[in-house]
């Protein structure tokens, strides 16, 4: 017998399509979880008025809201299924060298630049404003990585540009403005800029001392030409690059625009765009120069020390987006599991997947707490508090190299929570799951993290100092993170490069556990003080003592009834 639409409704409770298909009815799969709110996370507004930008939290709570709409999930799944695609010449055979984006990353990139997560806080007096960055980093982060890109780069050249402070002055107005302009134009006539780095050439990433990219200087002091190539340069429609080259003096690094104060378009040869494991809504790019314009940034010879200011930066954007990945896909999980029945309960209501969500919630915390101290330091060190400044020197690039590296093992097990489900594009697990080796790759990549805490230690004592600090604050409150920290005091005093990794889990790890016993409840501290630092636990995630406070560590990451 036919059946009408108005009969299909019926059955489906008023939605055509809903509920019944004929053949069977559709039961036990979990609704969208969108509409949410990402903001909607205790250990992340504790962090945010703890160090010092609570100030911000209306604003956190508005664009937390915003990150977990449709609009934004949808913004982010067309940005990534449409890829970038490369124009080397216009119609007419002259070569251009643009990148053509969908709309939906337009609709990203102007939102976070409108969000102060580009150079704005640079713009801002408040104590806390790099704080607040950080945060809304962590929010808007549960959308699309990508673009988070050159966002970040933007942010990041800001302090490195100042150190040329002629180009500052010309540049910085758009570098920290809120408002985005795409398209290739003259850079002092736009309302806001973006800008790229380019450090790694064929030959050489993490050592960059193997750079070939010449710098000749020209008849005007500080313009040189580059004649060269990146292997990898991202966001290649950026308007402005911080490049290394070697002039006559040394490895130095330069500004390099993608226009021409007189309207005319600089050698910037794209010669092919990556086709990469994830971040797929943003462009990777292999540029070549040739007689390139190019601005000397910093004193000629000392182009590490000049945008090592800007790798700071966004080796604490390599955390936050971590810690970013876990909390989104640590949030589709608990969803899933609170929808979804099997064995005559909810998933979460099973001792077992209890575990493994309260072990996944502990680390999630202890990434955003571990992320917002690293702001706070920043935020206090751009203001001039010497003992911040070496304690964000060892401590982000530790960070850097924990929290980074813990996020593929997270996002694969989030991504099992949902089961088969989770394996499917359509869940947006799969997109997290690629993203996550990244973080640990790019600006430097584990190894040269980890060495680079020993060349901070070798160099700078104040950094030790500042890092056992921060460590006595806890001093007699757990003594298995008191154990822990005689042990890394240990480990310190052996310094080989080739226990460089060792030492530096260590370092993350009693880090993270003594904010957690200073400032999380003590289900959470003594779980984390049992397994991490303790030696309680196995090897894959969900292996918590039964004793640990399950319920309570669940609760507090997830609330709503478990
Ligand atoms: C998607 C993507 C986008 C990128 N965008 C940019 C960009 O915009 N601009 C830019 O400049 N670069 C960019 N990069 C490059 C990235 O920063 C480099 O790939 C990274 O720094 C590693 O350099 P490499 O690839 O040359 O590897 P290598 O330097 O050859 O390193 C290979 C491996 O050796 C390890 N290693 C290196 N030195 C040591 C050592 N002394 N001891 C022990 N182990 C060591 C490393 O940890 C790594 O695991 C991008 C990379 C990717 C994947």
């Amino acid at each position: 017998m036919a059946t009408t639409l108005a009969d299909q409704r019926q059955r489906n409770g008023g939605a055509p399509g809903a509920g019944h298909h004929g053949t069977h009815d559709v039961t036990n799969q979990p609704p969208p979880l969108t509409p949410y709110d990402a903001s909607d996370d205790t250990a992340l507004l504790d962090g945010l008025r703890r160090e010092g930008a609570g100030w911000a939290e209306e604003d956190l709570r508005r664009l937390g809201r915003l990150a977990g709409s449709a609009q934004a999930q949808e913004w982010s799944d067309q940005a990534n299924r449409h890829e970038p695609e490369l124009r080397t010449h216009d119609r007419y055979g002259h070569r251009i060298d643009e990148v053509e984006f969908h709309p939906s990353w337009h609709h990203l990139m102007g939102t976070a630049v409108a969000e102060g997560l580009a150079g704005a806080p640079w713009a801002d007096d408040r104590p806390g404003a790099h704080v607040a960055r950080t945060a809304k980093g962590l929010v808007w982060g549960h959308t699309d990585a990508g673009h988070g890109c050159p966002t970040s780069m933007t942010y990041a050249a800001v302090p490195a540009l100042r150190r040329q402070p002629d180009l500052a002055t010309v540049y910085e107005p758009g570098l920290t403005s809120r408002e985005y302009e795409p398209g290739l134009n003259v850079p002092a006539g736009k309302r806001g800029l973006l800008a790229g780095m380019g450090m790694t050439e064929k030959q050489g990433g993490s050592d960059v001392r193997t750079n070939t990219t010449t710098a000749a200087p020209t008849a005007e002091p500080g313009v040189h030409t580059l004649r060269g190539h990146k292997w990898f340069t991202s966001a290649p429609m950026c308007d402005v690059f911080l490049v290394l080259a070697q002039a006559p003096e040394g490895l130095s690094c330069f500004l390099v625009p993608r226009v021409l104060p007189d309207g005319t378009r600089n050698t910037f040869r794209i010669q092919r765009l990556k086709e990469k494991l994830g971040n797929r809504s943003n462009a990777s790019s292999e540029p070549e120069f040739d007689g390139t314009v190019a601005w000397l940034v910093g004193p000629e010879g000392q182009g590490v020390k000049t945008i090592i200011e800007m790798v700071n930066c966004t080796r604490l954007d390599c955390v936050t987006m971590s810690a970013a990945l876990m909390r989104k896909t640590l949030v589709e999980a608990g969803h899933h599991a609170r929808h979804r029945s099997a064995f005559g309960a909810r998933l979460v209501d099973q001792p077992l997947m209890r575990n493994v969500l309260a072990d996944l919630a502990l680390e999630s915390e202890a990434a955003t707490a571990l992320t917002l101290r690293l702001a706070g330091a920043a935020d206090r060190a751009v203001r001039g508090d010497a003992g911040e400044a070496a304690f964000r020197r060892i401590a982000t690039a530790a960070g850097k190299y924990w929290v980074t590296k813990r996020g593929p093992a997270f996002t694969a097990e989030a991504l099992e929570c949902l089961g088969g489900n989770g394996y499917v594009e359509e869940s947006g697990m799969p997109r997290h799951y690629r993203e996550a080796p990244l973080l640990s790759i790019w600006e430097g990549s584990g190894n040269v993290n980890a060495l680079d805490v020993l060349r901070a230690l070798g160099r700078d004592p104040a950094t030790a100092q500042a890092l056992f600090d921060e460590l006595a604050l806890t001093r007699g409150a757990d003594a298995r993170l008191d154990a822990a920290v005689a042990g890394l005091k240990d480990q310190l005093a052996q310094g080989s490069q080739a226990n460089a990794r060792r030492l530096v889990e260590r370092m993350a790890l009693t880090l993270q556990g003594s904010l957690l016993v200073r400032h999380a409840p003590s289900a959470v501290a003594d779980a984390f003080c049992a397994t991490r630092l303790g030696g309680d636990w196995g090897h894959a995630f969900g292996t918590l003592p039964a004793t640990a406070g399950l319920d309570a560590i669940v609760e507090r990451a997830l609330p709503g009834g478990v």
